[in-house]
Formats: C-alpha cells, structure tokens, sequence
C-alpha cells in the first residue's frame, strides 16, 4: 500500500529539486516524472496504478524478478537481528557463509573474496588489489591499467579511469594517468547482426601486444574487461578474443580482470561469464545480481595464487589497507545468501541457457524494421541499435523507450541503443511482448 502523501507526490507533477538523480535529465525529469510505487515478478507497479513489464531487471540486477519472498523474508529478519557490525577487525557468521557460498559457485581457484557495496567500490577495490599484489611480491614497478573502449566500470576515479566512454569522463579533471585503452572489438560491416559471439576475434586481442609494447609490459599491473561490453552498448566477445588476451596477460605476468558487474550471476546461463566462456581471469568484480538488486553489495573474488602473495608477510600485519565501513553488512550478506538460495532453487542458469535461443531469435526478428541498425545479444542480454536521426543523436532512442513504456514494456534507452536486460524469469511470451513492443514503436515514429 502506498501513502497517499507518496501517491499524490508524483500525480501533482511536483517531484521538487530537491533530490539530484543520477544520470538524469533532472528538468527533463521534472516535467514528466517515471515513478514507481511497487514490484513483483516481471513487473512494476506504476504511481498511477499501470502495470509495466521490466525488460531491464532494474538496471541490469533484478535476475530472479521482483519481490522474490524468501529475500524480502531474509532481509526483514536480518534487519531485526544484527543492525550492524563493523568488518574492520570483526565481522559475523553471515558475512563467511556468503564468501563461503560465492567462492563456492566462482571458477575454480577463486577461493577468496572482498566485500564492498557497489558495482564502482569492488573496481576500484579490484584495481587496488592488483597494484598491491604486485608490490607485495617486489615488483612495485607495475603500475599501469588498461582497459578498453566502451568499456563501463563505474563512477569511481579508478573505474572511470580504465572505464572506455568519452563522456563519463568529460567534466573531471584529471584521472588516472598511465591509462591506456583497447580498441572496440567491433567492426559493423563484418559483424553487424551476428548471433552471440561474433567471429574473428584474435586480431583485436593482439592488439594488446602491440600496447604492451608501447608501454614496456613490465610496468603494466592488469588489464580489466567486461568479458561482454554492458553499459557501453551490450557487445559481446568475439570468439577467440577473451581466450588471446587471457594468453597474453600470463605470457606478460599481468592480471587479467573481468569485470562482471552485469555477467555475473546467471545471465549468460553460468554463474559467472568466465565459465560461460571458458576464459579465466585472475580477479572478477560482480554486484547487482549479487543481492538480486535488493540491498546495495558488491565484491572482488579473487584467485588463490592472488591472495596467498598477500599472506607472505608477518601474521600480525595489516594485508591490504583497503575497505569500506559497510562491507560484508548483515543486511546485504543476509540478502546474497537467500538470493543464492533463489538462483539455485528456480535453476536460473539453466533456465537462461534453455531460453536464450527463443530471445536471439525474437530480437533478430527485428531486423528489417524502420530503423534497426543493428542487433547484437548473448545469455539474456541485448541490444537494439537505431540509426540516429541526423543532427538530433538519441532522439529515436528515447522516444522508442518512451512509446514501449506507454505501451506497459520498461526498455533502456541510451542514446539510439535499446537496451535490454530482462530478468532471467521471462517467459517466452513476456519476450514476444517486448519485441512487439519494440515493433510497434518503430513503424509508429520517424
Ligand atoms: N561495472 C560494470 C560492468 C557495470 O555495468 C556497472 C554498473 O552498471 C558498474 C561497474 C558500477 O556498478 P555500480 O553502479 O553498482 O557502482
């Protein structure tokens, strides 16, 4: 139920300036305010009482729907019990039954992992303990990052220092410097509308060589990817790309990070996209999902030969002077441990690898209509291109969101690119639902 104060906010259009959103036109926003009041399932419940499919699980986080009883029933007795305890020198079981639990589903060899709070807090914390670890073993020469372009690791200095996306980082000064960036494995005209994967990789990763070459590679601390390209425009890997850097890092003694905020927890049909892929790396960051979207949680898992260089030293000593006042909180723990519950109990994995080939097909379906540039997709993500109209970029993305949303279907537009993330719930009928959508949207505008 909702307050009638809260219900009769938003309906007199007077949301007020007080609350500064993110990445939001906040005018914009004013003037015709998306608010929710409610959730379940697949769908959220609207101020004015319409029901909207949430093709996006939120933000990319929501992988098992909205609502789910046993985390709402986890987070309220959690809540009742421990409100708080410090990780700082002591913690509490919770805490090490999900580190137990994640490191139990990770890779193999990831034995070990650091709790944060966000998406941005595990890349930073990642590319902190990557510079640690080759100090702590003597090489502390190895400093530089590099990352890729398009690349999306959140707001953080450090993230959106290896982060790949020219307007993020536009308006802050100085970041990071010894950064440099991989090129987009992408070419339009030889890979636009592949299915999955698209193919001939291998080029592109050798790329790196050729960077490290630049660089001296003795002075190079890691290299992070998202092992599919998210907020930067969903572009998955190309076969062979992951595997070539991978080999590239070992050769060179450098850490290969995969960022996992979105790939994490089931949406390419694994636990993690690694073994989706096939392709370890040395530390992977996850969020999100990691709660199932319902308490803010975060972390860095992290291979045992990583961990273990930061265990040579005096055992009284202080490992990493790094972490955060909330890490491992009894809510967001208790939280991770039922949503773990949830993943396993709806065989999500499993689920998403049996339905992915009904989503592949319906968004290519889309290929042909008024303005599709380009499809691309893996596991349960996807993305929609739209040619931009001239001298007005991002206008036919949004107005597509905003028909779709009228039309009781929740797309992210960012600027001509249709986004899609659907919880890994969807049916096969909440798929056509979006698609047609979609569809109809883009006969309906020019
Ligand atoms: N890394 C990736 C790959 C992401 O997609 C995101 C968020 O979308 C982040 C990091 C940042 O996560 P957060 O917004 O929780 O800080």
């Amino acid at each position: 139920t909702v307050s009638p104060q809260i219900a009769a906010y938003p309906l007199a259009n007077d949301v007020g300036d007080a609350y500064w959103l993110p990445f939001t036109a906040m005018r914009q926003f004013r003037s015709n305010p998306m608010m929710f009041v409610g959730a379940e399932g697949m769908h959220y419940l609207t101020v004015d009482g319409r029901r909207v499919l949430d093709a996006m699980a939120g933000l990319w986080c929501v992988n098992a729907g909205h609502g789910q009883p046993r985390i709402v029933e986890a987070i309220r007795e959690a809540a009742g019990r421990l409100d708080f305890v410090s990780s700082f020198k002591m913690s509490h079981p919770g805490a090490f039954e999900l580190a137990r639990r994640l490191t139990g589903i990770a890779p193999d060899g990831f034995d070990h992992v650091f709790f944060t709070n966000s998406g941005s807090e595990a890349v930073d914390s990642a590319l902190k303990i990557a510079r640690a670890y080759h100090r702590v073993r003597g090489d502390a020469g190895r400093t530089k990052l590099i990352g890729r372009a398009k690349g999306y690791h959140g707001m953080g200095f450090g993230g959106l220092s290896v982060g790949g996306i020219g307007r993020h980082k536009r308006d802050f000064g100085p970041l990071l410097p010894d950064v440099s960036h991989l090129s987009l494995p992408y070419d339009r005209a030889s890979m636009g509308f592949s299915r999955g994967q698209p193919e001939a990789g291998a080029p592109y990763a050798d790329e790196l060589e050729s960077l490290l070459q630049i660089n001296d590679p003795m002075t190079v601390a890691a290299v992070i990817v998202e092992p599919v390209i998210g907020s930067g425009g969903v572009y998955p890997p190309p076969v062979n790309y992951l595997e070539r850097l991978r080999a590239i890092c070992s050769r060179h003694g450098i850490l290969l990070i995969f960022d996992e905020v979105i790939t994490g927890f089931g949406r390419l049909g694994r636990p993690f996209a690694a073994q989706a892929l096939g392709v370890t790396p040395d530390i992977i960051t996850c969020a999100k999902g990691m709660t199932n979207g319902a308490v803010p949680m975060g972390g860095v898992l992290i291979r045992d030969f990583v961990f273990d260089a930061f265990m040579a030293g005096p055992p009284e000593a202080i490992e990493l002077f790094h972490g955060y006042t909330y890490s491992g909180h009894p809510l967001a723990c208790a939280a991770g441990l039922a949503t773990l519950d949830v993943y396993e109990e709806l065989g999500l994995c499993g689920r998403t690898t049996a339905i992915a080939p009904v989503w592949e097909a319906a968004l290519h379906s889309l290929k042909g209509e008024p303005h599709v540039a380009d499809i691309r997709n893996i596991g349960l993500l996807g993305v929609v291109e739209l040619s931009s109209r001239t001298a007005e970029a991002g206008a036919r993305g949004s107005l597509c969101a905003q028909m779709c949303y009228e039309d009781g279907v929740l797309v992210r537009a960012s600027g001509d690119l249709i986004v899609l993330s659907p919880p890994l719930v969807i049916e096969e009928e909440q798929i056509g639902q979006t698609v047609e959508s979609i569809r109809s949207a883009l006969h309906r505008m020019n």
